[in-house]
């Protein structure tokens, strides 16, 4: 008989599939990332088209087995009106759950990124600028896998002068062979601040429209290379050198790749 089990969560992305179908990529409690068919979810009689939508927090029992869960019956716990009256917060609030849906790895507990995603979701819907927050969500997100820039100075010398991006590592200095783009220091820390201040606080920076697309496009280009993109080691260092990634950075971006490949 197929093992059935309870638990709540965040529906991160969903995507249509056969005819009526629906799969879904849940934060959950008990098992962290896990993808959940609804049977004909898509059916006008069915109640769960508009249950597992992403942003909703959902209860469920589903079915344990090889591939997808399948689910039992569902229903609604939350759901965030603020955000989804709000094109640009629902822009940002959708954009941060599907790089969590891209980078978690799946079935494996992972209370402190539900609890980023719980309040991201929260504040979001409180007033937080959706711009700067999403910026803050995204730092702070990769910084719990381990997977974060660098943004303490150079990443080899600590040196605060003369600073580049390296998409591989964070900062890193002309004096350390840092090619890259030259990153200002109200830019660098404009970033760590994002990543140290409490989330709901992260609309306080002042950043200029330019400013904050700097920020954005760095990480984008950080986040390319997490996902396995063309290697731009070669063009932040003089010559190719070892990479010092933070611990256990490489398992999890090889963990996170190859789950990403299995899911096609
Ligand atoms: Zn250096």
């Amino acid at each position: 008989m197929a093992k059935l089990r309870r638990t709540r969560g965040i529906v991160l992305v969903t995507r249509d599939v056969q005819e009526t179908d629906r799969l879904a990529l849940i934060l959950s409690e008990k098992e962290g990332k896990i993808p959940l068919l609804v049977k004909r979810a898509r059916r006008m009689e069915s109640p769960y088209g508009a249950i597992f939508e992403p942003t909703n927090t959902v209860e469920f029992i589903y079915y344990v087995r090889e591939g997808p869960y399948l689910l039992k019956e569902g229903s609604l716990l939350r759901l965030f009106p603020g955000l989804r009256g709000d094109r640009e917060r629902l822009r940002a609030a959708l954009e941060g759950l599907a790089m969590v849906a891209e980078l978690l790895p799946e079935r494996s507990p992972e209370p402190r990124a539900l609890r980023l995603v719980q309040v991201f979701l929260r504040e979001l819907e409180g007033g937080l600028d959706p711009g700067l927050g999403l910026l803050a969500f995204q730092l702070k997100f990769l910084s719990l896998l381990g997977q974060g820039p660098h943004l303490e100075g150079c990443v080899r010398c600590g040196s605060q002068e003369g600073l580049t991006w390296c998409p591989a590592e964070g900062l890193l200095c002309h004096g350390c062979g840092g090619r890259g783009e030259e990153v200002p220091p109200n830019i660098w820390r404009g970033m760590r601040m994002l990543l140290q201040l409490p989330l709901g606080t992260a609309g306080v920076l002042r950043l200029t429209r330019a400013e904050k697309d700097l920020v954005k496009r760095l990480l984008e280009e950080f986040r390319g290379h997490l996902r396995g993109g063309p290697s731009p080691q070669d063009d932040c260092h003089g010559a190719p050198q070892t990479i010092r990634y933070v611990p256990g950075g490489v398992a999890e971006r090889t963990k996170a790749r190859d789950l990403k490949s299995l899911e096609g």
